[in-house]
């Protein structure tokens, strides 16, 4: 145990049974009460523009009010220090980041009312099956902020003040990576623009429209447990992206 402890940095925690299975065949009664430590969070936000041109449901506006051309937030996800998938251990999700970590603790609405208005602004909704931005922070929260060692408030006010200091859309548009048309984008230097913002390369995420190019579609930023400091990524991140890219008007 003390090699395994060593390896994957094991601590004691009661609530999630998130484990080696190798652990499990070995170690029975210590596997149900150990489990990997949080240890850095994925800062997630989406372009609008990208969202919207891309479903098959298209999207749908917020109040039927279309919001500015900016990023809205995904989530804030909480990583595990590092992760090996193989044969044993295939699924991402039991493997690299915990989730649903609290079933007794949903979202209170009333806990975050003095965020709603900025939540409103940052991390609405464009999904079209489920127009209520409460249910996607709700969703965000049962998921990934249960898991984050933060309470509520705490949660979402970090994910909101990441976003705020660090402006993606501004970071791109001072690059001279500005929203558009026609307009085609290195991927490098989107990465290489987030990277001298914030000091640690995002990993970019993309899909492809309805012409069948290839855009931006989210940006992930490694971030310290306290969901204020960037950090180098321990791993890289979903990509699907080619060197060159769209960032789509919106
Ligand atoms: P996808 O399969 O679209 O990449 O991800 C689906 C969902 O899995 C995301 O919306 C998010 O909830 C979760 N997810 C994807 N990547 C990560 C990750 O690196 N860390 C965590 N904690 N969750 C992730
Ligand atoms: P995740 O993949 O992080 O677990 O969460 C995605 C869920 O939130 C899906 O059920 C999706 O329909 C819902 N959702 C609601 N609004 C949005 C949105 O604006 N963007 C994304 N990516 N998902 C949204």
């Amino acid at each position: 145990l003390a090699g395994a402890a060593a390896d994957f940095d094991f601590f004691f925690h009661v609530q999630q049974v998130t484990v080696d299975p190798i652990i499990v065949t070995l170690y029975p009664p210590v596997a149900c009460i150990i489990t990997q430590r949080v240890r850095w969070l994925v800062a997630s936000v989406q372009w609008p523009g990208s969202y919207c041109d891309t479903r098959a449901d298209r999207c749908c506006y917020p109040g039927n009010q279309k919001p500015a051309a900016d990023f809205t937030i995904h989530g804030l996800w909480p990583n595990y220090a590092d992760c090996r998938r193989g044969l044993l251990t295939p699924d991402a999700a039991t493997r690299c980041w915990p989730d649903y970590c609290n079933a007794t603790d949903p979202l209170n609405t009333s806990l975050i009312k003095d965020l709603e208005s900025d939540l409103l602004r940052n991390w609405g909704t464009l999904s079209c099956r489920n127009r209520n931005a409460t249910a996607f922070w709700s969703h965000q929260w049962r998921r990934h902020g249960t898991c984050s060692g933060m309470d509520q408030h705490a949660y979402f006010r970090a994910a909101l003040d990441f976003k705020a200091r660090f402006n993606l859309t501004r970071i791109l548009a001072d690059a001279g990576v500005a929203p558009s048309r026609n307009e085609t984008y290195l991927l490098s230097s989107i990465e290489d623009a987030v990277t001298k913002a914030t000091g640690s390369a995002p990993s970019v995420e993309c899909n492809r429209n309805g012409r069948d190019e290839m855009e931006l579609y989210q940006v992930f930023q490694c971030v310290g447990r306290d969901g204020r400091s960037p950090v180098h990524c321990p791993r890289r991140l979903e990509s699907r992206c080619t060197d060159k890219v769209k960032f789509p008007a919106f």
